[in-house]
């Protein structure tokens, strides 16, 4: 049987073997996939030891993701730029293959929510980490400008010289309402962990009255501090990251199986009916 994993921690609520069961189903294919708990300081063994035994393929999520750009021998230009590695593909002799599939994941399902209106012109994206570093190069391909609010602005500095077109955002302006760019045709993007935590964000109500979508990258049975947060705010669309995480699973699988990509709609309403029920 082939054999996958994710890499994490924590790692016990991870949905992603359940996402890969449901792809394989939909194509008559058997598969393994379990998840694994490591730390920072065995994540290269483990990751070692488990291509080793005939690993097929894993997955890597917080915090790990630019340590797994860190250690293997190959990387995407996309997962270079980001710096940050969701999905590991052997090669053979020791050889292994580091990609983000976590950007094209995330525009899809914003494809998928904003439908015939388009994608919005602007799109502000609050956090730095691996996963908002990954969503900066699919939608400035897809025609949005891009804007960068990160708590702490030395992480930021580096990114705008890689992504040249790439606009800053003070992270103290989120605190006050919104300049007039942003009074409508823009997504609010939530790429902090701080939801992770149950924690809210420092920002103003505004933000979420103009926006045309607010968007969570965390998930879960109930609506997040922020999601709370913005339907108080009377937000438009609010959507969290389920949609995501099941697109950037989709295009992990298609990186496994010779570019099958599995159909993402019955799996995202499967797990959702999952999830509240
Ligand atoms: P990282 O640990 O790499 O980055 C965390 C980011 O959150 C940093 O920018 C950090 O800011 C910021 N942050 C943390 N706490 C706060 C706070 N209280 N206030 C303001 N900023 C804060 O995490 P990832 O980028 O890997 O993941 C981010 C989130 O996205 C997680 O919740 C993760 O679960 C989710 N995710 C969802 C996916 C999906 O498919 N739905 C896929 C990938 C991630 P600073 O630099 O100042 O520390």
């Amino acid at each position: 049987m082939m054999q996958f994993t994710v890499f994490g921690n924590p790692i016990e609520h991870s949905l992603s073997p359940r996402i890969h069961q449901l792809f394989a189903e939909q194509c008559g294919k058997q598969l393994d996939y379990s998840r694994s708990l490591t730390s920072k300081q065995r994540f290269a063994g483990a990751v070692a030891s488990f291509f080793r035994a005939g690993g097929q393929g894993a997955n890597v999520t917080v915090p790990f993701k630019e340590q797994a750009a860190e250690l293997v021998t190959h990387l995407t230009p996309r997962a270079a730029r980001a710096a940050s590695v969701n999905t590991l593909i052997p090669l053979g002799q020791g050889q292994l293959a580091g990609d983000t599939t976590d950007g094209m994941g995330l525009l899809r399902d914003v494809e998928r929510l904003v439908g015939a209106q388009g994608l919005p012109q602007r799109v502000v994206i609050i956090g730095a980490g691996g996963a908002a570093r990954s969503v900066i190069e699919p939608f400035q391909e897809a025609g949005c400008e891009v804007y960068l609010s990160n708590r702490s602005a030395a992480k930021v500095t580096p990114l705008v010289q890689r992504f040249s077109a790439l606009k800053v955002l003070p992270f103290e302006a989120l605190g006050h309402s919104p300049s007039e760019e942003f009074n409508a045709n823009f997504c609010l993007i939530n790429a902090t962990s701080a939801s992770l935590a149950g924690h809210a964000l420092p920002i103003d109500d505004g933000w979420f009255s103009a926006g045309v979508l607010t968007y969570d990258m965390m998930y879960g049975a109930q609506l997040t501090a922020f999601l709370q947060q913005a339907k108080r705010a009377g937000a438009g669309e609010l959507a969290d990251g389920l949609g995501m995480l099941v697109e950037q699973a989709a295009l992990a699988f298609s990186l496994w199986h010779n570019g099958h990509v599995p159909e993402t709609l019955p799996v995202l309403h499967q797990l959702r009916a999952e999830l509240s029920g």
